[in-house]
């Protein structure tokens, strides 16, 4: 049991940061924070102090003990203990300076908007069999996956007023681009993804079901590698242009996929990569007849190579993508014979 005074101070924090500091924490409860990531956590007697397995370390009986009303926790198995931001600082390896900003981002009306948004979108996927219809043409069939991603639809016309019900202003809505000026979802008639960068929600890419041009992300950055967080600790990644490439390899169990959205690493991404110098990068874009994917795939490995990465190009049958090549029958044994020939350079 943890006993009265086995917190360690927080007084270092609040002496150096301030008041601004003490409001974040104050905004954002520190049981709060770990519930909404997915920590459970039972009540101690009648304390507020709630008892829970450790997020930082692994144990199999719970030691991680949360006082609710001092916004401190403490472990008892790794021995570790403070505020959030020390939480934060410890579970995703962020400098003090990081954890504010994460923190202020996380729960800024930013991250919030577009949370609402993506989750509006994916019920509309179960409203309008034409999103679905789209996403299983596109080879994606299995419901866990597609609540994984949180694959989404704009069907168009319902955002606004959805959004404004949850008492967003319609300046907000217009300067995040979620809307155009005349009124209707800039995502009309799309399939959503959202994209994360450390958990939240830091834009939306939409994949055009008609006529209109193929792609389209809200005026913003796309963050870092998709799905990073689950990608990074593998040694070998497999990097593709889009997110139906991705969304199919996932489904056959190569879930060592990321995508940059695009043929180009921001230096965020390339970053991303760098970080573990023993990583092996296996690049599938398209084959497309003009070349273009080839070309960008060349111009990539130089930049990966340069950075001291090993890479392998994947060399798909001509005129396909990852995606295509498995909507045309291809099975995760004839993908991952294409990963064994993958020349390395
Ligand atoms: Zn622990």
């Amino acid at each position: 049991m943890a006993a009265q005074g086995s917190y360690p101070d927080a007084g270092r924090i609040v002496d150096t940061m301030g008041k601004d500091l003490e409001r974040l924490k104050q905004r954002i409860p520190l049981l709060e924070y770990l519930q909404r990531h997915h920590w459970t956590g039972h009540q101690v007697s009648a304390r507020s102090e709630f008892v829970g397995l450790c997020p930082l370390h692994e144990e199999t009986q719970p030691s991680f003990y949360v006082n609710a009303q001092k916004n401190l926790f403490y472990c008892h198995g790794c021995g570790r203990g403070g505020d959030l931001i020390r939480f934060v600082e410890l579970s995703r390896h962020l400098s003090f300076r990081q954890c504010v900003d994460y923190l202020e981002e996380e729960f800024a009306p930013t991250a919030q908007l577009l949370h609402h948004t993506a989750a509006f979108y994916q019920l509309e996927l179960r409203r309008y069999p034409e999103g679905i219809a789209y996403v299983a043409q596109r080879g994606v069939h299995d419901p866990h996956l597609i609540e994984e991603l949180g694959i989404g639809y704009a069907r168009g016309g319902n955002l606004r007023p959805h959004l404004q019900n949850l008492g967003y202003s319609l300046e907000r809505v217009l300067e995040m681009g979620l809307i155009g000026p005349q009124g209707p979802d800039a995502f009309c008639r799309r399939v959503i993804f959202p994209c994360r960068h450390q958990d939240r929600i830091v834009n939306l890419y939409g994949r055009s079901i008609g006529s209109a041009f193929p792609h389209r992300l809200l005026p913003r950055s796309k963050g870092g590698l998709f799905a990073w967080e689950t990608v990074r600790q593998f040694r070998n990644v497999i990097l593709v242009e889009g997110l139906f490439d991705l969304a199919v390899l996932w489904q056959a169990g190569f879930r060592n996929t990321t995508c940059a959205i695009g043929t180009r690493l921001t230096p965020m991404q390339l970053q991303q990569l760098r970080a573990n110098p023993d990583r092996c990068i296996y690049i599938a874009f398209d084959q497309d007849e003009n070349q273009a994917g080839q070309n960008a795939a060349d111009a990539l490995l130089q930049c990966l190579d340069q950075a001291g990465l090993h890479v392998r190009i994947v060399s798909l049958p001509a005129g396909h993508d990852p995606n295509s090549y498995f909507v045309a029958g291809a099975t995760a044994k004839d993908f991952a014979h294409l990963l064994e020939e993958a020349p390395s350079l």
